[in-house]
């Protein structure tokens, strides 16, 4: 089993520790066909990427790493954040179009674009904190994060149920109709196997990612390759192993 694309990697430009081409040098040595650069959505508190102009000097810098680097695809991409009851992404239609593929995950700590959804929020963070939850809260929370699968070409959900509570069995349906892959990330270990387990009589595709935060660990898919294997998922369920 070899993975040989990671489009889940992060750079300086939100919480990594290295560059673009750093993410570009290691995806190479591990011999990856593909390397995505996925940076945290401008709504994250602390992290996000710093608005349109940092998309700009992404983009620059990775035309000229392409230029450089031929023999690997480098994809530009972002994890964005869901920031309202319907599914709204903090990610605008102009900088999409900008964009060769969309990651969305459900995140804490963001900046939310209404009331209705800061409450969803301070009752998100407080279950957390009470390790609590709500049938009440669980379906608003699925109900905007199937909204943005309806709503937006999404190549994979991140870490489904890992941060907040959501019914991923529904959120796999969905998925599963829309086309888009539900992540397993290998930043996690077996606290990801009960999400994943409940999503997969869906049929729903997986796609595997590092969700690196230095260099080192791009296209590091070891605790996602235990997982495939605790929870017996077929090969063909998953988008980017080698053929
Ligand atoms: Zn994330
Ligand atoms: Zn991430």
């Amino acid at each position: 089993m070899q993975a040989i694309t990671d489009l889940h990697t992060h750079t300086a430009y939100s919480h990594g520790k290295g560059t673009i081409e750093d993410n570009v040098c290691v995806a190479m040595k591990r011999g990856l066909q593909a390397v995505g650069i996925a940076d945290h959505g401008p709504n994250h508190f602390f992290i996000g990427i710093g608005g349109v102009e940092a998309f700009r000097r992404m983009k620059n810098e990775i035309e000229a790493l392409r230029h450089k680097y031929p023999e690997i695809k480098i994809l530009f991409g972002v994890e964005a954040n869901i920031v309202d009851t319907d599914g709204t992404i903090d990610v605008s239609a102009a900088i999409l179009r900008e964009l060769d593929f969309l990651l969305v995950g459900y995140h804490k700590m963001v900046r939310p674009r209404s009331l209705a959804f800061l409450w969803q929020g301070v009752r998100n963070f407080c279950s957390g904190w009470t390790k609590t939850s709500s049938a009440l809260l669980r379906a608003a929370n699925t109900a905007a994060i199937t909204a943005a699968v309806r709503r937006y070409p999404i190549a994979a959900i991140t870490h489904p149920g890992l941060q907040i509570d959501i019914d991923t069995a529904e959120l796999g349906r969905v998925c599963k109709e829309y086309g888009t892959s539900l992540e397993i990330n290998s930043s996690y270990g077996s606290e990801l196997d009960p999400y994943i387990r409940e999503a997969l009589p869906t049929g729903v595709r997986f796609l595997l990612s590092s969700d690196a935060h230095v260099p080192e660990r791009v296209g590091d898919f070891s605790q996602a390759y235990q997982l495939i294997r605790r929870l017996n998922i077929p090969e063909e369920r998953i988008v980017n192993l080698e053929k």
